[in-house]
């Protein structure tokens, strides 16, 4: 079995939270309870006959991305940064974050997870800003943790980044 840690990272609010309790538990409840420092779960990923054991971290920044502590970072494998479609503003921390974590432990198989699909009639993120994402070259997919629609995706293609580019 090879162990993964990987990071949810994101503005607060963006369903971090929301996208690992439907992946691990399939569970989605409305209530917003906060994250405080880190919280951690396991799942097992089965891709291409190999069998992975995710070891997944909810990273709270206490106001928004800037404190999280780079430390909670450390020897992770790969990471997934959330963006709200509802929230224009949660683009912009995505994309601050990237560079914040590239610059701290360098160059990693990530995903943008484009939450609240379910809400797409208020999506305020726009067409030109997601092919902007599109065009960083990582994956990008659409995500509704309350539908369960696209999180297990989201996580395949994480997985799916370590066959190429590791062992
Ligand atoms: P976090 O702070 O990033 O961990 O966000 P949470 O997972 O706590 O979610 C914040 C709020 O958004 C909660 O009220 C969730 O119920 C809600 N939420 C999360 N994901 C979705 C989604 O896909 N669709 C909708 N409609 N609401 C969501």
């Amino acid at each position: 079995m090879i162990q993964k840690k990987i990071c949810l990272l994101g503005s607060f609010s963006v369903g971090k939270t929301s996208l690992i309790s439907r992946y691990v538990n399939s569970l989605f409840s409305d209530r917003y309870l906060t994250t405080v420092g880190v919280k951690i779960d396991k799942k097992q990923l089965t891709l291409n006959g190999k069998d992975f054991s995710l070891v997944i971290w909810d990273i709270a920044g206490e106001d928004d991305f800037t404190n999280i502590r780079t430390a909670y970072l450390r020897g992770m494998a790969g990471y997934i940064i959330v963006i709200d479609g509802t929230r224009q503003n949660s683009w912009e921390v995505a994309l601050s974050i990237n560079t914040m974590v590239k610059a701290n432990v360098g160059e990693l198989p990530m995903v943008f997870a484009l939450n609240k699909a379910d809400l797409k009639a208020q999506w305020q993120v726009e067409a030109q800003q997601i092919r902007a994402l599109e065009q960083t070259g990582y994956p990008v997919l659409e995500t509704s943790a309350k539908l369960g629609l696209g999180v297990d995706e989201v996580f395949t293609q994480l997985a799916q980044q370590w066959g190429i580019s590791h062992d």
